[in-house]
């Protein structure tokens, strides 16, 4: 008896259990919790929240237009507003060859607001948790691993770390590329290697960013700086530095000088020196698609379903896409949530574009990573002809903001 009554006060009941809060896992929590929905969020690994501490995520995210909307009607933006850059010109500049070209697509040619607003990934996550804490539906568990998934038509068993079950209307994956609820739901994956990494830091430099971002092209992947916040007096921005792996293993082995003269020469000097604000973070890159969107009880979100190469700010601005419609679809029938005609809907609404997006950004890695000068002379003959039609640029740059829609 005292067994049963033991084994039962383990067990623990909510509408959606959303395994892996990085910052999509977050931002599923927080848009269902603000919609009314019981929401437990579970991660094995505590969230870093601030900027110099071990195991910070260095990464910044350019929400795009939609995604700033979606953020908007879940309530978070504000809890992000006062920290965002406004990012209002994507410049592009081919620098493979002595002609170096420059094009800039400015987002006044197609809207009255910037393209997007940048904000370091571990400000988010700070900023989600604060923002958690005034949400009583919502509990996040730091230090909370989701081990197993049962799921029978009406709900989903899942075994917790630490030894608790929660039985859920609806699990969310979002543990990640590597997603053990995705494994256990049996759904398979589609896998592009590029041989890259992503270097990830901030940098000061002298010549200031007037919200322009910039990417740099030559070979191995572009170069990209995201305009951020004045540090210490000076222009910042954050870099990401697309190389081959055995490349970027070199440059991480660099004396911060070296380093910092490396990358002043790897970005065309468009910024003026650059001078390390943060240390340097590296990221493998893939393109990885799953066969699905959805199981019995499971959605699956952000990386767990889609990964990108960093080109475009899209990794981040799908996944807020993939909510967005999950949501939409729990708000429409709240009783069915997590049901087989639900998440038959979500998988048929997302598989498409992530389909396409996917595909598309790992064209455009290749074509960025290129190192014959035949390729690079087609690329930059690209950009010319691309920039050069007005009614080809101002769609390009609408296809660009359409991430999250
Ligand atoms: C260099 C770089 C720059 C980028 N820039 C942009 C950008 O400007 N704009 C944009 O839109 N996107 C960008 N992206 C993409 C974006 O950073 C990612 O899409 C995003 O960070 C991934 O978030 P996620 O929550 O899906 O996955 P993750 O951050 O991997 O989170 C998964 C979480 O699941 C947890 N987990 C693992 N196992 C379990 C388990 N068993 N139970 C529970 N939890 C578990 C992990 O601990 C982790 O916290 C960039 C990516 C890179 C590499």
């Amino acid at each position: 008896m005292a067994v049963a009554a033991y084994l039962n006060s383990m067990k623990e009941q909510t509408d959606i259990l959303v395994s892996g809060g990085g910052v999509a896992g977050l931002v599923a929590a927080i848009a269902f919790g603000n919609a009314g929905f019981d929401v437990i969020c579970v991660d094995p690994t505590p969230p870093v929240t601030e900027r110099d501490a071990e195991g910070s995520d260095l990464r910044t995210t350019a929400f795009l237009q939609p995604a700033r909307d979606f953020l908007d009607l879940i309530g978070l933006w504000s809890s992000f507003d006062s920290y965002a850059t406004p990012l209002t010109t994507m410049r592009i500049v081919d620098a493979s060859s002595d002609d170096q070209i420059t094009r800039d697509f400015v987002s006044s040619d197609i809207s009255d607001r910037p393209f997007g607003w940048n904000l370091p990934n571990w400000l988010l996550r700070r900023q989600m948790l604060a923002h958690l804490g005034r949400l009583p539906n919502v509990q996040f568990r730091a230090g909370v691993a989701t081990t197993s998934v049962f799921t029978r038509q009406s709900e989903a068993r899942v075994k917790l770390s630490d030894g608790t079950t929660v039985l859920a209307r609806l699990v969310i994956a979002a543990d990640g590329r590597g997603s053990p609820m995705r494994e256990a739901a049996g759904i398979d994956v589609k896998t592009t290697r590029f041989g890259q990494k992503a270097l990830s830091f901030a940098v000061t430099h002298d010549v200031p960013h007037d919200t322009v971002s910039t990417e740099v092209h030559r070979s191995g992947g572009p170069f990209t700086l995201v305009p951020l916040p004045d540090h210490d007096g000076k222009p910042c921005s954050a870099v990401v530095w697309m190389e081959d792996g055995a490349e970027v293993t070199r440059l991480l082995a660099l004396d911060p000088k070296e380093f910092e003269a490396e990358a002043t020469d790897r970005s065309a000097h468009v910024a003026g020196q650059l001078r390390l604000a943060t240390r340097r973070t590296a990221w493998p890159i893939i393109s990885q698609i799953a066969d699905r969107m959805s199981a019995e009880r499971i959605a699956l979100i952000a990386e767990t379903a889609h990964v990108v190469p960093p080109i475009g700010a899209q990794g981040l601005n799908m996944s807020l896409g993939d909510i967005k419609v999950l949501l939409s679809l729990a708000q429409v029938k709240p009783d069915t949530l997590g049901d087989a005609e639900m998440l038959d809907a979500y998988h048929r609404k997302r598989m498409s574009p992530t389909k396409l997006r996917v595909s598309g950004i790992t064209w455009l890695n290749r074509a960025s990573q290129a190192d014959q000068p035949m390729a690079q002379a087609a690329r930059a003959m690209g950009l010319r002809a691309l920039h050069g039609s007005g009614t080809v640029r101002k769609s390009l740059m609408k296809l660009g903001l359409g991430a999250s829609g």
